[in-house]
């Protein structure tokens, strides 16, 4: 048997902090490091998954993911590092570079295609807060020649409960430089629904989480019902999110969601496979 480790011998261990918070504390440091050089190194890219009519699957807009692919640790998952990115400030630069990419494909593929191509990229709180980098979005828009109505600022609805007057009044003024503004993951946060009211937001993304519920349960359809309902009394359209099966999207039609995303949809895209998802649809 083991006893207690002896006093000044072995890994030092900090009293009340569990191995496995221990070694997540200590992976996510390993993350932030390897985070500050893969903007520089080439790391990323953007893959595009589309949003779809839900009357007929075709093609209607394109929302933008970030994948990171490590050299030694592979592929990284958004959501094991944004939240890194975000507290460090270096989701500024990211943020920065996924807005132009995203804006550059999008410009490539009105182009290309002679439509009205539509992207998305998600923005966290940070990046809205700094007034600066979203000033020279729309800079950067007018020097490419690309309508600001052709990108959508995704914000989660924890987003703007959390930050209200900020968030309201910086995205105020973007959405008057003719931006498009989408609450993303709704139903997941403290739904401020005053805000609706001041923002105008162009399209609510009702989250996946309610829409798996669909299927099976009465109460979700009624949740879902009286969102759809209000969004569109306030001039939204309205996502059903993570569609991943015929049922859910048969139920987000019948409940009067305009569009769908997920796997039963498209999968995201790589960006040569972008014209095809648009020409299937014309
Ligand atoms: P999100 O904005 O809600 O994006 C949708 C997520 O659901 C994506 O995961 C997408 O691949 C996944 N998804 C789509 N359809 C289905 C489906 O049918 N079933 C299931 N199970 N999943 C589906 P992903 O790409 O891993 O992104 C996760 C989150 O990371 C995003 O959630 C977004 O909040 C964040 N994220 C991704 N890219 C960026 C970015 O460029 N900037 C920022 N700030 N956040 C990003
Ligand atoms: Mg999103
Ligand atoms: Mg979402």
């Amino acid at each position: 048997m083991r006893g207690p480790a002896a006093p000044g011998r072995g890994p030092a261990r900090r009293p009340g902090i569990p191995g496995a918070a221990r070694r997540g504390a200590a992976h996510a440091r390993v993350l932030q490091h390897e985070l500050r050089h893969a903007l520089a190194s080439g790391q990323f890219h953007l893959v595009y998954q589309p949003i779809c009519s839900v009357e007929d699957g075709r093609t209607r807009s394109f929302e933008a993911l970030l994948r990171w692919e490590h050299p030694i640790l592979g592929s990284i998952e958004p959501q094991r590092f944004i939240g890194l990115a975000e507290r460090s400030g270096l989701i500024l630069d990211i943020g920065d570079w996924v807005f132009r990419a995203a804006a550059a494909e999008c410009l490539r593929l009105r182009r290309s295609s002679g439509r009205e191509v539509r992207i998305a990229v998600n923005v966290t709180q940070l990046q809205l807060a700094s007034r600066p980098t979203t000033q020279l979005w729309v800079r950067h828009l007018q020097d490419i020649g690309l309508p600001c109505e052709a990108m959508t600022l995704e914000i989660t609805e924890r987003t703007m409960s959390q930050w209200p007057e900020l968030v309201a009044g910086h995205l105020a003024q973007l959405a008057a430089s003719g931006l498009r503004i989408s609450i993303d993951d709704f139903g997941t946060g403290y739904s401020n629904l005053a805000m609706l009211a001041q923002l105008h937001p162009h399209s609510l993304k009702l989250d996946a989480s309610l829409v798996r519920g669909l299927g099976a349960c009465e109460r979700s359809r009624t949740i879902a019902h009286a969102v759809v309902s209000m969004a569109h009394r306030l001039h939204m359209q309205v996502v059903a999110e993570g569609v991943e099966v015929p049922a859910q999207a048969r139920i987000s039609r019948e409940l009067g969601c305009d569009l769908g995303q997920g796997w039963w949809y498209s999968r995201p895209l790589s960006p040569g496979q972008l014209l095809h998802s648009l020409a299937a649809a014309a």
